[in-house]
Parts: C-alpha cells; structure tokens; sequence
C-alpha cells in the first residue's frame, strides 16, 4: 500500500464506504492519515458527573437511561446519561431520527463536550464512544484512545471512531513508505521536533500521553508554517508592486486642520502619523495597521492621513462598520475639513437610491475627497477617480473579502486599518505578519481611570438606587444587555421586559431610551441623539452600541449577564465610558450560575484597564477564534495549533520563514524543496501528506 492507494483497496472499507469517505474529501491513504483524532479518551482524563462544572470541558463515562425526541422551541434528542454521581443531558439539535436508533437503554458511553447548564447540567453535540465492548481497553491502564471527529454519514456506515481506527491501523501495518518529510532533519531536530512520520503515528496511535502531545506539536508547527508562509508570500507580493500615485512633502491644508484642533495631538498620535506619512513616501503601497486602546484617539490619524491624501489629489474611501459610526466620523469631521478646501462625502445603505447615485457621480468625478461609508461603498455602482487611500475602521468586524472588495476599487492603493482590539503579539504575527504596525500607547490626558467592580445579580436593587443617584446628579448611564446567539427573540425579551419594568418602576423619575437590533435605523438614531444631547438619561441597549459611540457625559455603565462576555468585549464596552472629566464608573452584573472561567474574567476586568493585558488574558481564556470570529477575520481554522499555547511554534515558523523569504539569500537545495513544497501546498489547498 502506498500513500496515494485509494481508501477503497484499504480492509473493510469497499465501495459503499470509500463513497462515504469520499465526500468528507478523504479519498486516499494519505487523506487517511490527515483525519485527525478530536482529542483522546484515558481514564485520567474522565471526570464523574457529580464533579462537574458548567464551563468545564470534560469526558464523562455513564450509562443510558432515558433518551427521547423532546418538543419545544427547538426540536432535540436527548439522552440522560447517569454514572451513580448524578446524571446531564446530552443535546443534539440535528440528526433527531439517527439518534433515536443509535441508543438504547443501559449501554454505556463516554461523552466528551462543554458542560453548560439549562434546568440542569447538559452537554450539547458530544463527542460520543460507545463503550460497550471496548470497556476492557479503557480500563487498561495506560492505554489511549483517539476519538475522532464524527459525521451522522460516516456513522451510519460503520465509521464511527471505532471503524476510523481500524483503517488507520490496518493502514499503519501494509503501508510500504515512510512519510517523507517537507522539513529538512536539522530544522527539525534544531526544534526538537518529530519527524513528520513518526508525528502522524503518534496522533494516531500514541503510547502515552506525551507522544500525543509531541505529534500534535509537529502538526501544530506544519499548520503554522503553512498559514504563516501565506502571510510571508503576501508580503513580498505587495514589496514588489509599485504603486502608481505618489506623495510630496505636508503641506498647508494639513497644516491648518492640525492647528484647528481643540487639543494637542498625544505623542503616540504624533508618532503614528509621522510613520504613516513616511510609509506613504515609499515606491510600494502601505500596508500598515493602527491599532491602540479604545479611546485612545485613533480617529484624528487617520483623518489627517486623510487630509494628507487630498492634499495630494488623491481619494480617500473612509469604511467604518456601522451607520451610526460611519455618521459619527463624517458629523464630527466634514465641517472642519470642508473648512480647509476637503470635501468629504457619507455613504450608507439608508440613503436614498437618488442621493446615493448623485454621491457616486460625484466621487466617480473626483469632486469629493474622503467618503465615510460603510459596506454601501463596496458595491459596484462606487467607483473612484483616484483612489489613492483605503481607511478601515475596526477591521476585525470585516470580512476578507470585503476588505478586498474596496481596495481593488483603486490602482494598488495604501491602505491603513484600525482595531480597538488590542491584538497579542503572536496574533499580529500570525494573522498580520503582512502589516506594518503603528500602536498609539497613550490615551488623551485627563482621563480618568474607570472604576470597575462586578456584583451578583441579587444586588440590582442596590445598583439601580446607585444609577438614580447619578442621574440626579446630572450624569448619564449606559445598561447594556447581551445578545443571546441562539435566539434573537430572547434578547427582545430581555431588553425588552427589562425597559418596561425599569422605566415604569426604579426609573420612573428618569428619561430612558431603548436600542437594540430590531429598532428601526432611523428611530435608533434620533434616539442615540437624544442621548448624546443630553436629552436621555438613560440609554437601556444591546451591544449594537458597543462600536465607536462617543459621550463624553455618559459615566456610567451596567453591564448584564456580564458572565457572557468575552474580556476583550467587556473592555470594549467599558470604552463607552470615562470620556470626560467626571469619574465613571462600571458595574459588571453577572447572573448565577458563574462559572470558574467567568469569575476569573471578570477580576481579570476588574484588576486592570489596559486594553493590552487584556487581550492577552482573553487569548488564553477563550482562544482567538472567539475574539475575533473566526471565519471573519482571516484568522485559520487551526486543528492542531493553539494560538494562545503554542506561542513558541509561532515565533519558531517565523523564523524559519525569515529565513527562506530573506531576499539575499541563496537557499541550500533542502530549503529550496522546503520552499516550493509550501508553496504548492499553500496555492492549491491540497493537504497530501510528504510527497515532498
Ligand atoms: P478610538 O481610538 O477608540 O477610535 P476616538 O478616535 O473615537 O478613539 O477618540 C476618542 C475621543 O478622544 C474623541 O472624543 C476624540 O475627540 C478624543 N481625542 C482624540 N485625541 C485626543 C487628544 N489628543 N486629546 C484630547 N482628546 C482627544
Ligand atoms: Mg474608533
């Protein structure tokens, strides 16, 4: 057997099966072999029922005794697995009818998920091994047992993980090659790293728990190399375009806009624009990402650049990810540009179709300099005369795609993306290693720091006395409830309820305002105006407010079910508040049950208000897919890597990526085959194993 054989020749798998294989995209040996474990079962790792804790993830062991189809809002299977500890639920909410044959009374299973709870303990979607026959193995002490990921379609023909295992050791026994291995033997021994076939036996059939960790590390390094190879490709792509505008020294109307300012630029502001405009001066467009604490004034950079770019003819497409954020930029800015001979332009998708095509004329024209828009600029009708500049506010609520949409609206245009989101170090080079970085570290003067405490919920009463009391004094307060992804009808509810409860009851005396999802873009923003002027007290919202709202006399925020916030969102919000002189103030409010991760999140949020700790905290409390959404932001859809543990695999693949792109460089035959091989790898999407 060889590692292109078709699965089909592999013991026991035959036509019907390899069809099945086939459209999971796993057609020969090698394929086989990149069908990765989810994780291991050994009985160290099980954990009994009575000891579990929402959050927690774990393998639990247990019998069946009861499972059934139940009705409600959503129909689901549920199956009451019971160890003698005590008994949870497991949940599936698709594949109801293979379910109901799959399980009956008194087998035993072990499960493997995330315990949340709802009535009870419960596990939605496990992982699932039947123990039955196999009780013997894992009571073996010692002995490891790979689980892998399955599919109600591989089940049903019998490859559930039992079946997966014995392909792959069937494979293991006939195959007549090694894997041969991209990575040159002294790359992998400087890393002390397995060779590549020994790394893909291990994962798949390890002897103890270290060989599993040690294979995955070799996959963890093969994975990151391959992402961070595409960045590294990217980047010299980019180095070696020329762009076709070009810039010449600041000149008046810069000038003038900075010295109309109400206050003085902070020195991380000064330095960012002093490395922006240089990186423009350059022969290849700008890549360059600005990214600095909520707050910190982001905006007037990237307004100046702006300014800088119609100084020079050139066009500037401003794309902020809201209405109400992209209105806010072109309110706050349009005049005193216009005021120095910018013109500036907004475009949204509530315009009139009129007012949006005589706005596309014009921009089409040249007649205006900076548009301020949000997706409504990537549509085809936009086109530019000279764009020159590409401004993204709040990158990571974009899609790649979209991003590419705009920039391609212009002839290899600089582009400049903000995040409020502080990004960890490992994240930037991983996912923006083709970026340069400018980081505004200081926050305007004078602002205070937030005071920050998070209580339980039996102590609302106290902490809407406490928001009265504020708003008597003339303050105004935020109270920010979650959206629950499940069900958007539950965050209507809530908000909902919540505003008729309130506003009739403990703030009867109060002026209070409601926003969320499903209020009309016109009425949110009259309503968002009252608040800002001061006409509302209270502003009672879901997170649509999270993004760029600026109230410099709103000190004060309640933020609810704080339990179901990510760190680096609670951080966000908290950026609502401390804006003015007054000291502001933040009650997070968190429902029971909290669990032990939620607890830590918030005295994390408690302890410290610098955005930069915090998404580093936030990486390893909930990985990077969760910060960023995975799909959205281009960050890879790791299997074996972990973002927030392999710090060290990341800096290794960078370095030996450093070395291949290094332009001086003449690379030894070995690199050379190392080079081409994740070149090939990284154009077609195809994973083969070796065949280096
Ligand atoms: P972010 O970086 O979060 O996008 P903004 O650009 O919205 O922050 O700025 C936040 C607030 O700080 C705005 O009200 C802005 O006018 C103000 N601001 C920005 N720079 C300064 C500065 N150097 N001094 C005082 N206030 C500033
Ligand atoms: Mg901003």
């Amino acid at each position: 057997m060889k590692l292109d054989s078709p699965l089909q020749f592999v013991k026991g798998v035959g036509p019907r099966k390899a069809e099945v294989l086939a459209k999971s995209g796993l057609e020969t040996v090698s394929d086989m072999l990149r069908y990765f474990p989810r994780h291991y079962l050994d009985r160290t790792s099980v954990v009994s029922i009575g000891e579990l804790k929402v959050d927690q993830s774990a393998t639990i062991i247990g019998q069946v005794k009861a499972h059934g189809v139940l009705h409600g809002k959503h129909r689901r299977y549920e199956v009451l697995l019971d160890d003698g500890t005590g008994s949870i639920a497991l949940l599936w909410f698709r594949g109801v009818r293979y379910w109901e044959r799959l399980f009956k009374k008194g087998q035993i299973f072990a499960a493997t998920g995330v315990v949340t709870s709802f009535q009870g303990l419960q596990m939605i979607h496990p992982d699932l091994e039947r123990l039955e026959d196999d009780s013997g193995t894992m009571i073996h002490a010692g002995r490891i047992i790979p689980v892998y990921p399955q599919t109600a379609e591989l089940n049903k023909v019998g490859l559930n993980s039992k079946g997966i295992r014995r392909v792959t050791s069937f494979i293991f026994e006939n195959l007549k090659e090694t894997i041969s291995d991209p990575l040159p033997a002294t790359e992998c021994k400087a890393r002390q790293l397995m060779p590549l076939h020994d790394a893909v036996k291990a994962v798949h059939y390890p002897e103890s728990r270290e060989q599993v960790e040690l294979g995955r590390r070799r996959m963890a390094f093969d994975e990151l190399l391959g992402f961070q190879f595409m960045v590294f490709r990217n980047r010299s792509e980019k180095e070696a375009t020329i762009k076709a505008h070009s810039y010449s020294d600041p000149g008046e109307k810069l000038t003038r806009l900075r010295e109309g300012l109400s206050f003085d630029l902070t020195s991380g502001q000064k330095k960012s624009i002093k490395e922006i405009l240089a990186d423009l001066q350059r022969p290849e467009p700008m890549s360059r990402m600005l990214q600095g604490d909520v707050g910190c004034g982001k905006t007037v950079v990237a307004i100046l650049t702006a300014a800088y770019l119609a100084e020079n003819n050139l066009q500037t497409a401003f794309m902020a990810p809201t209405e109400i954020l992209a209105e806010q930029h072109y309110r706050n800015w349009s005049e005193r540009l216009n005021e120095v001979g910018i013109s500036c332009g907004l475009l949204t998708a509530s315009l009139k179709a009129a007012q949006k095509k005589k706005l596309a004329a014009q921009c089409a024209d040249g007649e205006i300099d900076i548009v301020f828009g949000t997706h409504a600029l990537i549509y085809d009708y936009v086109a530019f005369a000279k764009l020159g500049l590409v401004i993204i506010d709040e990158q990571h609520r974009f899609g790649v795609e979209q991003r590419t949409k705009l920039y391609t609206k212009g002839d290899n245009p600089d582009l400049l993306v903000m995040t409020a989101t502080p990004i960890p170090r490992t994240l930037t080079l991983t996912l923006y290693g083709d970026l340069k970085i400018s980081t505004i570290d200081t926050l305007p003067p004078g602002r205070k720091p937030i005071r920050t405490v998070w209580r339980t919920d039996d102590l609302r009463d106290k902490v809407n006395r406490f928001v009265v009391d504020e708003v008597r004094k003339g303050g105004q307060a935020y109270i920010i409830y979650p959206l629950i992804e499940k069900s958007e009808q539950i965050e209507l509810e809530n908000v909902e309820d919540a505003y008729k409860e309130l506003s009739g009851g403990v703030f009867a005396d109060c002026r209070v305002g409601m926003v969320h999802g499903r209020v009309k873009s016109a009425e949110r923003d009259e309503i968002l105006r009252q608040f800002r002027e001061g006409e509302l007290d209270i502003l009672m919202a879901t997170v649509v407010i999270e993004v760029g709202i600026d109230n410099p006399n709103a000190t004060i925020m309640v933020i609810e079910h704080a339990e179901r916030f990510g760190l680096a969102q609670l951080h966000q919000l908290r950026g609502r508040i401390g804006r003015g002189e007054k000291q502001s103030t933040l009650v997070a409010m968190a429902h029971r049950p909290i669990s032990d991760i939620a607890r830590q999140r918030l005295d994390y949020l408690v302890s410290t208000g610098d955005g930069f700790e915090i998404a580093e905290a936030d990486l390893q409390l909930r990985g990077p897919g969760e910060i960023f959404g995975v799909r959205q932001s281009g960050v890879p859809e790791l299997k074996a890597a972990d973002l927030s543990r392999d710090r060290d695999l990341i800096e290794s693949a960078h370095q030996l990526l450093e070395q291949l792109f290094a332009s001086d460089n003449h690379l030894d035959s070995d690199r050379k085959r190392l080079y081409n091989y994740l070149d090939r790898m990284t154009s077609s999407r195809i994973t083969n194993l070796g065949g280096g």
